[in-house]
């Protein structure tokens, strides 16, 4: 059955950006970021492509992600990363899903958990190093360590992992990159002091992992460059293959004469006698409406900009004399080797990043997956 867009995921991408992130790991463990259906990829075929391409954790935002993972079958380790009071905890202690932890009410939640559910929470302790956002910052780092200790001394729980984040990585001569790291590792060296025993320290996110080998510790964490789109534009594309190819199937095609307005608001008027086409992807499907009149797709093996305003489930090409017929197909982005615009592109026109752009790909948009071992 065709349907008219599909988002087709290459999961022999996904294996093959991991074993370059092993590459640069150095020995590092991976923990995949799968969060946000992996970045729009999709959550458990994304997170199993990962893991068999080396990674041996997968990453989430929130707890309902990795209870999924689990419901799927994934036994590999997974942290959440993010939560709020109230949240499932004692079902994930129950379902040996680790917990960070950088805040006082999460201690307390990880503790309640664990007794709840009869067996000690595993924790990662996240210092705020420089981002002000998650994290407990450089006061309140003691005390956390403090009370997380008396924890662990009481059973209910095991500290297994020390982490925090970076705010500019992408930017890998920010004052902040060397500044974060030399905090998170005052930190570390606090919490050990205080006798925590880590299994794992860990900071580095995809840009980190391929700019800054000092920021490895024993765990990195990429998101972006697992799915084979740059964390650092500006670098190049590190050999990365980007997973995802958002195709479309033209809906209609017809000659219509000069001077025709095209879409809501006739924000784009035909020059000339000409073929307009209609591809069946709006922002309801993720195409952004910021890209009216701006992005290009490729249809007929040549690019042609969106014509006037992206729709909800639709938008409008002006492909001139070619002879594009109803059902052609038409690609949106991808990897590029057919000369479609890639999400970096996309993204540069748009003046945001390649992860807005695979992230938002709509619920309505089917993954069709191609290689892996599924
Ligand atoms: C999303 C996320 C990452 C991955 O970031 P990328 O820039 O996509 O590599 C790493 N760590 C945490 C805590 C995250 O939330």
């Amino acid at each position: 059955m065709r349907v008219p867009v599909e988002a087709r995921v290459d999961l022999d991408a996904i294996g093959g950006n991991i074993a370059r992130l092993r590459e640069h790991a150095r020995g590092a463990e991976i923990m995949a970021m799968v969060k946000a259906e992996a970045y729009g990829h999709g959550l458990v075929e994304a997170g199993r492509a990962a893991l068999a391409g080396g990674a041996t954790w997968l990453g989430v935002a929130r707890t309902a992600e990795a209870l999924r993972l689990r419901a799927a079958g994934v036994t590999a380790r997974i942290l959440v990363c993010l939560g709020v009071p109230g949240e499932p905890y004692t079902e994930a202690v129950a379902q040996d899903v680790d917990l960070t932890v950088g805040a006082g009410w999460t201690l307390a939640e990880a503790v309640a958990a664990a007794e709840r559910s009869g067996r000690p929470a595993r924790v990662h302790l996240k210092a705020d190093s420089g981002m002000t956002r998650g994290g407990a910052a450089p006061q309140d780092w003691p005390a956390l360590v403090e009370a997380a200790l008396r924890a662990e001394a009481a059973g209910h729980l095991r500290v297994v992992g020390l982490m925090s984040h970076f705010a500019c990585a992408d930017e890998p001569d920010h004052p902040s990159v060397p500044a974060q790291l030399a905090l998170f590792t005052e930190m570390v060296e606090h919490a050990e002091k205080a006798g925590v025993r880590p299994e794992v320290r860990h900071l580095a996110n995809s840009p980190a992992i391929l700019t800054l080998p000092e920021a490895r510790f024993d765990l990195v964490r990429p998101g972006i460059a697992i799915y084979g789109l740059t964390p650092v534009p500006r670098l190049g594309t590190f050999g990365l293959r980007p997973a995802m190819t958002l195709v479309a199937d033209t809906a209609l095609v017809k000659r219509v004469p000069a001077g025709s307005g095209v879409s809501y608001g006739h924000l784009y008027h035909t020059e000339r006698e000409t073929t307009v086409a209609v591809v069946p992807a709006g922002y309801g499907d993720g195409v952004p409406r910021h890209g009216s009149n701006l992005l290009e797709v490729l249809a007929g093996g040549r690019r042609h900009r969106i014509a006037g305003r992206v729709c909800m489930d639709q938008f409008v090409i002006d492909v001139g004399d070619d002879p594009l017929s109803a059902g052609d197909e038409v690609v949106l982005f991808g990897p590029g080797d057919q000369g479609e615009p890639t999400a970096q592109e996309w993204a540069d026109a748009l003046g945001t990043i390649s992860y807005e752009i695979v992230t938002r790909i709509g619920a309505r948009v089917p993954r069709v997956y191609t290689g892996g071992a599924l």
